[in-house]
């Protein structure tokens, strides 16, 4: 699995903060021409030599030229093999990317774009300091069609100032109305960041009346609202915040949430080797000088390990399977873990069918608290 982070977007949102911002073209030249032999200096590293997926994210990596990401494949493919059937994802924001582009990003063998729309509602869009309308999103949305995208994950949010019941089922029925509907959503609730502008408004006490942030509850409301609906139109939860029609379930983000090795390269890219986890320089200067320097690595204990495999395995709706676990660590998932199931699944937040153990409903619900308790157990 390969990722690609293209760090550039034309503004910054208000409630991001990734690493990401507007540069200007002298830099996104620069930084290409970095990336190029990033790959070229570390493409040797994957042990596993025939890649299933890649992931352009950002940032905002519709900002590049279709020729620019056929030189990033080409280079990729120069040192790898990339299977036919690859997943080649692509995040695109409404609005900077055309039918050319669009064509062209076909071309250079991209076949899944993820469209970062997270409203449809103009005053949400606003709010957020998106760049893009509802019109422009849906001009983009029927070019990616027309350009023969036929796997199209749209990003919404949830839980936004001012935001209602009402107003998410109506959000949530302007995406189902889309003719064709996207193959994919992902759907996640606003979280305030440090450091952003929402953060700061809301610190100023201007997320209020008409702006209120929806209580817990209610976000806990939207969040059954959108399982329930979605799954009436077809999709399958197959992640807390991820929902797919059958056969599209994002390969590349399950191979993490399976904790498959990745390579990932840009500014800040992290990678998964085996059992060390790299971190890329984060000062894009400095990563532009030397992509090949500044990574800091951590060596993984087993324990670490095997925590990881648990609270990112429960993230997916089939669970995790005893029979893995075995395989991977040598040891029963009971040995290790047998007190923290048995509690939960008595608390009603697992449940256990003897092979493989998954959140109920509840579970979902108190992802954060079952998950933490996989990090504290006590080896067995
Ligand atoms: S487009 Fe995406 S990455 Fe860029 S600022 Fe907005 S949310 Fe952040």
């Amino acid at each position: 699995m390969l990722y690609l982070h293209i760090p550039f977007c034309v503004k910054k949102c208000r409630y991001c903060d990734f690493l990401s911002g507007p540069y200007p073209e002298e830099v996104r030249k620069k930084y290409l021409k970095a990336l190029l032999e990033e790959i070229r200096c570390r493409c040797g590293e994957l042990s596993e030599k025939t890649v299933t997926s890649i992931f352009f994210g950002g940032g905002t990596p519709s900002l590049l030229e279709p020729e620019e990401v056929e030189a990033v494949l080409g280079e990729c493919r120069k040192y790898l093999f990339i299977r036919a059937d690859a997943e080649i994802t692509m995040e695109c924001n409404p609005g900077t990317a055309d039918r050319r582009k669009l064509d062209g990003y076909r071309e250079a063998g991209v076949n899944r774009l993820s469209l970062g729309l997270q409203s449809p509602r103009e005053e949400e869009l606003r709010l957020l300091g998106r760049i893009h309308t509802w019109e422009r999103f849906l001009e983009t949305y029927s070019q990616a069609r027309e350009a023969g995208f036929d796997n199209v994950n749209i990003d919404l949010m949830s839980a936004l100032p001012g935001q209602d019941l009402r107003k998410w089922k109506e959000n949530l029925g302007r995406i189902l109305a889309l003719d064709p509907p996207p193959e994919h959503l992902s759907i996640y609730s606003l979280i305030l960041e440090e450091g952003t502008e929402l953060f700061e408004m809301e610190r100023k006490g201007l997320l209020c009346g008409e702006l209120a942030l929806p209580s817990e509850d209610e976000d806990r409301e939207m969040y059954h609202a959108t399982a329930g609906i979605l799954k009436d139109y077809g999709y399958q939860q197959y992640e807390i915040s991820n929902y797919a029609r059958p056969g599209y379930a994002c390969r590349h983000n399950c191979g993490y949430w399976t904790r498959r090795e990745y390579l990932g390269f840009g500014v800040g890219a992290a990678s998964l080797l085996g059992e060390k986890r790299f971190s890329n320089e984060r000062d894009i200067q400095k990563y532009m000088e030397d992509p090949c320097a500044g990574r800091q690595e951590e060596v993984l204990e087993t324990e670490d390990i095997v925590e990881e495999f648990m609270f990112l395995g429960l993230r997916m709706t089939e669970g995790v399977g005893r029979k893995e676990f075995r395989e991977r660590f040598g040891k029963s998932m009971d040995e290790v873990y047998g007190d923290v199931i048995r509690k939960n699944c008595g608390d009603g937040l697992l449940m256990d069918d003897g092979e493989r153990i998954r959140l109920t409903e509840r579970g979902l619900d108190l992802a954060n608290y079952v998950m933490a308790q996989f990090l504290s157990r006590e080896d067995g």
